[in-house]
């Protein structure tokens, strides 16, 4: 694990706040979320919940109606046929991804991180005083059978597996997927499958959720949350999906720790999820539109030619294309944000140094002068 990766993205947002306490716009490219309005059905069920009168301690495993929600959504969206005992509700799918972390490794065990990874998946290992193995990905930001041989050895107990990938954007196939799963079946490793991204597909890849390729759910646990998928990141309603009696277990920690996720914030999931076509179509049309913007001002403020991701928010970049004069992420990303004025997320967060990420979730008017500021910068950098 990088020793930094709490303290470079503290960093950057203590030197943000600096720079905007002394007067200077700040454009934020560093944002993890899609800035968009909550979706007017949310709106609409947050309206009617304002007339009950009191909410009482939900179940722990969460609502009968958001459990049966997310079944449905499950079977609709992802052809996954899973039942309600195998659903948990959670405080977004990061204390999904922590339960999950905190129920299946051991201390001594060890857990396997795909690089670049989600910054939140070494440090739950830690916190479970499991040691962590990276697995190396191809050019395309995969892993593979072959680089999980590679990294295995014996402790090895669980995977950190995250389709679709942030910071990468990398999706897989359903070939790729049932080799995976082939693998983890022969060595006996659990896969925590992070799909909160999944459902965000701009080009039609429909990559399928592990959920329906491993029909009983034996080698995986599923994370889902309606933070990325339905733009309620600050509502924090996240899932797990697994086996029944792996639920129970994490019902059990579960019931010590948070508790429960606010009933509230459970019955607009339920809503979201209900409902999840209109609000799907809506986000992804706005985000492939921002997505598009921005690489079409890379293109002509930067003269690059860039991939389009097909999913989730991010362009992982690699530093050389931006400037010769710099070969690691973090003076890359100094230099961006004091001569630019614009914020970005150095690669070594997600164990990657020679690449950035750059969101489009941020507002359109960010992302413009944002490259616009990129592009005057490379100039005096070239
Ligand atoms: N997994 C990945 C890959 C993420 O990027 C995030 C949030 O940034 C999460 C899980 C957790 O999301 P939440 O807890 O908001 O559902």
């Amino acid at each position: 694990m990088s020793s930094g990766v709490l303290s470079d993205t503290v960093r950057i947002a203590q030197e943000v706040q600096r720079l905007r306490d002394l007067g200077h716009k700040i454009w934020d490219l560093g944002v993890g979320e899609t800035l968009i309005p909550l979706h007017s059905s949310i709106k609409q069920a947050m309206l009617k919940l304002s007339t009950v009168d009191r909410f009482n301690y939900p179940p722990v495993a969460g609502l009968e109606a958001t459990r049966i929600a997310l079944v449905n959504y499950m079977k609709r969206r992802f052809s996954a046929d899973i039942t309600v005992d195998q659903c948990l509700v959670t405080c977004g799918g990061k204390h999904a991804s922590y339960l999950a972390s905190k129920t299946f490794l051991k201390p001594g065990d060890r857990a396997m991180i795909c690089r670049p990874f989600w910054p939140s998946y070494p440090v739950q290992a830690i916190l479970c005083s499991a040691s962590t193995v990276m697995v190396e990905s191809d050019d395309n930001f995969k892993i593979s059978p072959q680089t999980l041989e590679a990294a295995y050895d014996v402790s090895c107990k669980l995977i950190y597996f995250n389709n679709a990938g942030n910071p990468s954007g990398s999706l897989y196939t359903e070939s790729e997927l049932l080799e995976i799963l082939d693998w983890a079946n022969r060595r006996n490793v659990l896969i925590l499958s992070d799909e909160v991204y999944l459902a965000i597909d701009y080009d039609d890849k429909q990559s399928p959720s592990l959920a329906k390729l491993d029909t009983s759910l034996t080698h995986c646990v599923v994370v889902q949350s309606c933070s990325k998928s339905f733009a309620m990141t600050g509502l924090r309603v996240g899932f797990a999906v697994a086996q029944q009696s792996r639920i129970e277990q994490m019902i059990a920690i579960q019931s010590q720790t948070i508790g429960n996720t606010s009933t509230l914030a459970q019955l607009l999931g339920a809503e979201a999820l209900n409902n999840y076509e209109l609000i799907e179509r809506s986000l992804t049309d706005e985000m492939k539109s921002r997505r598009d913007l921005f690489a079409s001002l890379i293109d002509s403020e930067l003269g690059l030619d860039l991939i389009k991701p097909s999913t989730a928010l991010y362009y992982f970049l690699p530093v050389e294309i931006f400037s010769e004069k710099f070969s690691d992420s973090v003076a890359l990303t100094d230099s961006l944000l004091n001569q630019a004025k614009v914020c970005v997320v150095p690669g070594i967060a997600f164990g990657q140094n020679d690449h950035i990420r750059l969101s489009f979730g941020a507002y359109p008017e960010v992302i413009e002068n944002a490259v616009l500021a990129i592009g005057h910068w490379k100039k005096l950098n070239a």
